[in-house]
């Protein structure tokens, strides 16, 4: 029987800090996964550092290595995609490059993935510990909220930090969205899944790319790509105003009627018509934000465009002196 490969999916932007101890840390681990060999696939997502430097070394000096380098920065998403789609392993991990996602639970997931009956082994922070308590609150709503109004389970807590079968992968590989939310779509092709449980980690060195409001619209997105409960929810704001304006309609009839006594006012006539006005605009936006997605969806473009890899890199730096 051939031996396992496990590759190592890492997307990387802005990593040059992490990136040769993120190496260090994953050698120090190969020992324990057994018969299984890894192969490293980085993917430089149009950073603006030296990480495309340092990945082209380390390409240089372990075969092992192999990256994928983007025309700019396309985001995390994509560039998992990228990773997903030209590793060649049978199994596939994805793991942050800052060692947020330790990578000793490594052969702790390979040994479940191969002894037990799962097709995918992720990972789940317990507490936030290190985290705004601002942005914990808002993560947490943001669960509650995805999960009460989408069929697919979004897991509170659950990484990108997946060891996955290429079965699994290759179901994942299949949907070929433009606005991917990776959390949603693991959980969407189903099969079984088994979440190790570990502390959180704060990242060893460099920033985060995620601010409070790049968070906020990567959940708006999340909730869009997997529920259509908005739309819903407008057209019942529709439906009640419209219905309230009719109660109201016959009760001004019938004062006028039968007590003669015409309401007077435009203040509340201003106020209405404010609330109504208001209320269009709000349900406009939310039918805009999906036309939005579908329009961006039917121009059908590629997900990433890669510009370099470990094979045409020698040639690549050989032409630019001209
Ligand atoms: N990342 C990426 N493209 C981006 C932003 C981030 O490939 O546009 C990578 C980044 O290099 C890291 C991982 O995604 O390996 C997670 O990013 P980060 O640590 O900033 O996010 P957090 O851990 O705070 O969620
Ligand atoms: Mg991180």
């Amino acid at each position: 029987m051939k031996n396992d490969l496990i590759s190592i999916v890492v997307p990387c932007y802005n990593e040059e800090e992490v990136l040769k101890l993120f190496y260090n840390e994953v050698e120090k681990i190969k020992e324990k996964l057994g018969n299984a060999s890894i192969e490293y696939l980085f993917v430089n997502d149009g950073s603006k550092d030296q990480t495309l430097d340092i990945l082209r070394r380390l390409a240089e000096i372990d075969s092992n290595v192999r990256y994928l380098s983007f025309s700019r920065n396309f985001g995390k998403e994509a560039a998992m995609f990228a990773g997903l789609e030209n590793a060649a392993g049978n199994y596939v991990v994805i793991m942050d490059a800052d060692l947020q996602d330790p990578p000793e639970l490594l052969p702790k997931m390979y040994n479940i993935i191969k002894n037990e009956e799962y097709d995918c082994v992720g990972s789940r922070r317990v507490n936030r510990e290190g985290e705004p308590p601002v942005r914990s609150f808002f993560a947490r709503q943001f669960y509650k909220i995805i999960n009460r109004i989408s069929e697919t389970e979004i897991v509170d807590g659950a990484r990108d930090y997946r060891l996955m079968t290429r079965q699994m992968v290759d179901a994942v590989l299949e949907i070929r969205e433009y606005n991917r939310f990776s959390k949603g779509i693991f959980s969407w092709v189903g099969f079984d899944t088994k979440y190790l449980e570990y502390e959180n980690r704060n990242r060893v060195a460099g920033e985060t790319t995620w601010s409070f409001w790049s968070l906020m619209k990567y959940s708006l997105d999340g909730i869009v790509a997997f529920s259509d409960t908005p739309l819903a929810i407008s057209s019942l704001i529709g439906l009640s105003s419209f219905i309230i304006s009719i109660v109201m309609a016959i009760i001004v009839a019938i004062r006028t009627l039968i007590f003669d006594d015409p309401t007077s006012g435009w203040t509340s006539l201003v106020v209405i018509i404010l609330a109504i006005g208001g209320l269009q605009l709000f349900c406009l936006g939310i039918l805009g934000k999906y036309i939005g997605k579908t329009f961006l969806e039917s121009k059908n473009r590629p997900i990433y465009i890669i510009k370099e890899t470990e094979k045409n890199s020698l040639i690549y730096k050989k032409e630019r002196k001209f």
